[in-house]
């Protein structure tokens, strides 16, 4: 059906997109090359290539379709990253014309290009009064890279060269680099290829769900604050360089912390001069309804992590927002900073999120998520905390969770869990994937991070869904005698 030829012709471009309308693919024959080739992220590369992939084929707003022609609501933006939807042709066409212009030069060497200019200043404008600089990474493990050792340079210029340690949190997902897993508190990440690296350290996440037993959610932050200033005298304040964290952990099962943690988390920062980074990857570019998760969360970080939502997802891009206190120590005192990547700054990505940008404003997205869609969707969605399956349910602006239980109970600690090996999580996911709803399991806790263009009519139309599959996997768990 298309050619096999590589040359990006027109015609290819043109015979693929109408092969993905038609639904005229050989899915056998994909799957086929996928698993002879193609070795996948985060994958058991068996075990997939036993199952066979589903191949997607195509994408308009907030639905996807996959090469046997089904239509799949996507309540997870691809993979945390398409904020605008699938099929923005603007996007493309921004993009056609930069690579027609110029389609790649470096920033090294004194050089720079229009769109990677125009897209620092527009950074600079929606992000908070604190940042004026940013520097580009090609993804959002580069970024936490760049972090690393951009904080580890400002207290080497500042004369305190002990002042190195990391310090972040169990659970969280800051990329998949080698500073990025170390710096992430993934334990499976961790176990393979000798991580952490030295100098980065972990404190528990603020998971009310999971460590808030006894108290009110109030007294649960305070607690989990306060494991960054035990650790802090536990590593000793002069070794510490900052603390990172996700505004609202994503990857580990959207963790929304209580109201008074970040603000405490900040204080404690501020008590030992300590640097404060948001991995704001997810947050960033109105998940929460705010241009910035920190702006919501209450806190003013002193760098920003941002990839994912910058540009859609529509072309790799990431970097960070380098607040004032630390760029002028860059700028002042710094001479060479030897980091970087052939791909800052790179001409098509920064058009493609100047475009990403754009579309998010005119359609006011971010204040669409603020007042309509987002609180519309957290009252239909604790509606399904109802379920006899449901056990905890909450979101926030535009990511949601919900925790399965055998159980349920009128304080949420004391629901009775399922066994791990049982991989509940897992079974009702299938349910979703079967039915058209990608709806993401981390264990027991199914989640949703949908396109911020999703309306409240397609909000409807999700939550019935998802009852839907919650109802066939109680249905499907009661055979098995398991509730
Ligand atoms: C996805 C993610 C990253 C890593 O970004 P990549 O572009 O996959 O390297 C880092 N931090 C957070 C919070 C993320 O969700």
């Amino acid at each position: 059906m298309y050619s096999n030829s590589l040359t990006p012709s027109v015609t290819l471009v043109a015979s693929v997109k109408q092969a993905a309308k038609e639904q005229v693919f050989d899915t056998k024959a994909i799957q086929k090359l996928d698993s002879a080739h193609y070795l996948h992220p985060f994958t058991d590369f068996k075990d997939l290539n036993q199952k066979g992939a589903r191949v997607m084929v195509r994408g308009q707003g907030i639905y996807l379709w996959d090469s046997e022609g089904k239509k799949i609501l996507d309540g997870m933006s691809g993979l945390w990253c398409v904020n605008v939807g699938y099929g923005r042709t603007s996007i493309s066409e921004a993009v056609y014309k930069q690579m027609e212009t110029l389609p790649f030069y470096n920033s090294f060497f004194n050089t720079t290009n229009v769109p990677a200019v125009q897209l620092a200043a527009k950074l600079v404008e929606i992000s908070p009064p604190q940042f004026n600089h940013v520097f580009f990474t090609g993804s959002g493990s580069e970024g936490n890279d760049t972090n690393l050792r951009m904080v580890r340079r400002y207290w080497d210029l500042l004369g305190y060269k002990e002042r190195h340690v990391i310090i972040s949190r169990h659970n969280a997902y800051h990329g998949s680099t080698v500073a990025g897993a170390s710096l992430g508190g993934m334990s499976g990440m961790h176990e393979q290829g000798g991580l952490p690296i030295p100098g980065i350290v972990h404190i528990g996440q603020p998971n009310y769900f999971e460590a808030g037993r006894g108290m009110t959610e109030e007294e649960f932050g305070l607690k989990a604050a306060s494991w960054l200033e035990e650790k802090i005298l536990e590593v000793g304040a002069e070794k510490v360089a900052a603390f990172i964290g996700e505004p609202v952990q994503g990857a580990g099962g959207v963790i929304i912390p209580p109201a008074n943690y970040w603000p405490e988390i900040q204080r404690i920062c501020d008590k030992y001069g300590i640097l404060l980074i948001a991995d704001e990857v997810i947050c960033g570019f109105g998940r929460l309804g705010k241009w910035f998760g920190s702006e919501l969360m209450g806190f003013k970080p002193d760098l920003i992590t941002f990839a994912k939502g910058v540009t859609s997802g529509y072309i790799p891009l990431g970097g960070v927002l380098v607040g004032d206190r630390v760029a002028d120590v860059l700028i002042e005192k710094g001479g060479d900073f030897n980091h970087g990547f052939t791909y800052s700054g790179h001409p098509v990505a920064c058009a493609a999120a100047l475009e990403n940008i754009r579309i998010i404003e005119q359609e006011k997205l971010v204040e669409k998520v603020a007042t309509e869609t987002g609180p519309y969707l957290k009252r239909q969605f604790a509606t399904l905390a109802t379920h006899p399956l449901v056990g905890y349910a909450d979101s926030i602006g535009f990511v949601a969770g919900l925790n399965l239980v055998r159980k349920k109970a009128d304080v949420v600690h004391d629901c009775v869990l399922f066994d791990d090996a049982q991989s509940v999580g897992m079974i009702c996911r299938g349910y979703m994937f079967n039915n058209g709803m990608i709806m993401r399991a981390v264990g027991d806790r199914m989640i949703i991070a949908p396109p911020l263009c999703m309306t409240v009519a397609q909000i409807d139309e999700m939550i019935e869904l998802i009852r839907s599959c919650l109802d066939q996997t109680l249905m499907d768990l009661q055979g098995r005698g398991w509730v």
